[in-house]
């Protein structure tokens, strides 16, 4: 047996087989082939198998993204049949005697050139798929199949880090649980295995050995610790540990149906943080009271160009006609820092954190930003839709969005689309600033939603990516809670409510604090609902306010 630790993102047990996730970058051996007869017919191989495999992933996005968005493969799979492209190989195998791994990349090549020598915006941005098709072939060609980074069984996912949009692609019923040798506990990574309740751990250096692949292992979520071919001894001592797991979760259940109110009737609202439609099952079945936070920027990630309006409205409206009601917070588009996609073409910036992200960038691009607004407007009569809007440090920017709204409502208006009549305003605050002057933007809008991972990284100068600095993120640290108050003050007198829908939200070890400050909202991984909403209905908030408010606002 050989035993790996780490740090626990997210708790619980479960056993599997370990899958290695490697990137798998091919570099093409250049070399002269004999018989290009022989050649062609390898690449007319590999061709059709790409195809084939162009259609499995077509397939499985329809029922994942839908049509609008798994029309991409379709786009591959005609690539693949185009002519010019196909000849272009097999004229270099046949006139240069080159190996076909070296014909497509060479066709790669002058492709990718043409098209991005064009006006067309769009056909420029074809560029990317020549190069994704050839990748494909090129890897088959070489024996590595570019979908064999993902398991076709149950499997506990061992990788050095993955960015969001490597986890995104994951097919989520064949995770068990997530190891990283990097990443840190506020990564999206740690918060989309939170969001799928599946243990997770982080920094446990060793783990990623090729080696283990396929192996029996154990991961045990509570203690941070993976079990590569555990002895008899681990395994009896970890299935004890799993039915006492369950056995609580089984407890929780009861308290389904139930309001969120303290002793002595105060009554706080437990929500979601979702990232897609798909999450919406496990809000319903966790019973949470709306959803306080989609982020929105996750169906960009998962996109290989940007979702049109008609694939945003179909998503926003399924989310709202499924919470049948309840309120949805949607949060506009949070991209740039740890959230790229390639078809963005942000430029590389030395401080991606304090970059061009989030509203700064919706606000310099605003066909982008109109067509989620517009997406989301004609949405809102599906539901109880709210929206916000993230990393906001001035008032201008509040205002800027104001007068856009009116503008896409009034395009709508004369274009006959109905809205709801009422759709609440809010942004997140995340950054000291907009704590700060709260009060001024409360005037504007209707809510707050605190967002506890970037205010933390911005209020105690401490990138939220960089496992080194734990030691200084200190998310109890008396200038957050501080700001969290002062937030909270400043927006009942100015007649907005509050809610929290960073991790923080989560610390049941807070939630005291929570409701003596009055704050109106926790949103939270669908899995803590209710736990929280266990101590919620144990706390008598009158006995205890003072005593935990000096205790941690001093
Ligand atoms: C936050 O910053 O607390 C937040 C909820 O947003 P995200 O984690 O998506 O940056
Ligand atoms: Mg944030």
């Amino acid at each position: 047996m050989i035993t790996v630790t780490g740090e626990s993102v997210c708790a619980g047990v479960t056993f599997g087989p370990v899958f290695v996730f490697s990137r798998g970058e091919s570099k093409v051996k250049r070399s002269h082939v004999e018989s290009s007869e022989d050649e062609i017919e390898r690449f007319e191989k590999a061709r059709k198998k790409a195809i084939g495999e162009l259609d499995i992933l077509y397939n499985k996005a329809i029922t994942e993204v839908g049509e609008a968005n798994a029309m991409i493969f379709q786009i591959h799979q005609m690539m693949l049949e185009d002519l010019d492209y196909t000849e272009s190989v097999k004229n270099i195998i046949t006139n240069e005697l080159l190996n076909a791994e070296t014909a497509v990349a060479q066709t790669c090549d002058n492709f990718v050139a043409m098209f991005r020598a064009m006006d067309d915006s769009y056909m420029r941005e074809r560029s990317a798929d020549v190069k994704d098709v050839s990748e494909r072939l090129i890897q088959i060609l070489s024996g590595k199949n570019k979908d064999a980074i993902v398991s076709d069984k149950p499997s506990i996912i061992i990788a050095d880090d993955l960015a969001p949009s490597e986890t995104v692609q994951f097919d989520k019923d064949k995770i068990l649980a997530f190891v990283t040798e990097g990443g840190s506990t506020h990564s999206h990574t740690a918060i989309l295995a939170r969001m799928m309740n599946i243990p997770a751990m982080i920094g446990a250096k060793g783990a990623l050995n090729a080696d283990f692949n396929g192996k029996d292992a154990i991961v045990d979520g509570f203690t941070g610790t993976v079990y590569i071919e555990p002895d008899e001894e681990t395994i009896e001592k970890m299935k004890a540990k799993k039915r006492e797991t369950d056995k609580q979760r089984a407890l929780l259940e009861k308290l389904k149906g139930k309001a969120s109110v303290t002793k002595d009737g105060q009554k706080i609202e437990l929500c979601a943080n979702i990232g897609s439609v798909m999450d919406v099952a496990s809000v319903l079945r966790n019973d949470a009271e709306g959803i306080g936070l989609f982020r929105s920027e996750f169906l960009y990630l998962e996109s290989r160009d940007y979702p049109s309006e008609d694939v945003q409205f179909g998503v926003y409206r399924e989310v709202l006609s499924k919470m049948n009601g309840k309120r949805v917070i949607i949060r506009t588009l949070d991209i740039g820092a740890d959230k790229q996609a390639n078809y963005f073409h942000l430029p590389k910036e030395e401080n991606p954190a304090l970059g061009m992200r989030a509203i700064r960038f919706c606000l310099q691009h605003t066909d982008i930003f109109k067509t989620q607004l517009r997406a989301l407007y004609r949405a809102s009569v599906f539901g109880n839709l709210a929206i916000m809007f993230p990393m906001i440090v001035s008032e201008w920017e509040v205002l800027k969005v104001l007068e856009i709204i009116d503008e896409v409502k009034r395009e709508l208006s004369e274009e006959g689309i109905a809205c709801a009549k009422k759709v609440e305003l809010g942004c997140m605050i995340e950054t000291p600033a907009a704590a700060l002057i709260s009060d001024i933007l409360a005037k504007h809008l209707d809510f707050f939603s605190i967002g506890t991972n970037d205010l933390t990284q911005y209020t105690l100068a401490a990138d939220r990516q960089n496992p080194k600095l734990s030691f200084i993120r200190n998310e109890h640290h008396t200038a957050i809670l501080r700001l969290i108050r002062a937030v909270t003050e400043n927006a009942h007198k100015n007649g907005a409510w509050v809610g929290i829908c960073g991790e923080l939200a989560a610390d049941e070890e807070l939630i005291e604090l929570f409701l003596a400050m009055g704050i109106d909202e926790l949103s939270v991984i669908p899995s803590f609902i209710l736990p929280l909403r266990k101590k919620i209905t144990e706390t008598d908030v009158s006995a205890i306010k003072d005593m935990v408010l000096s205790k941690y606002l001093m």
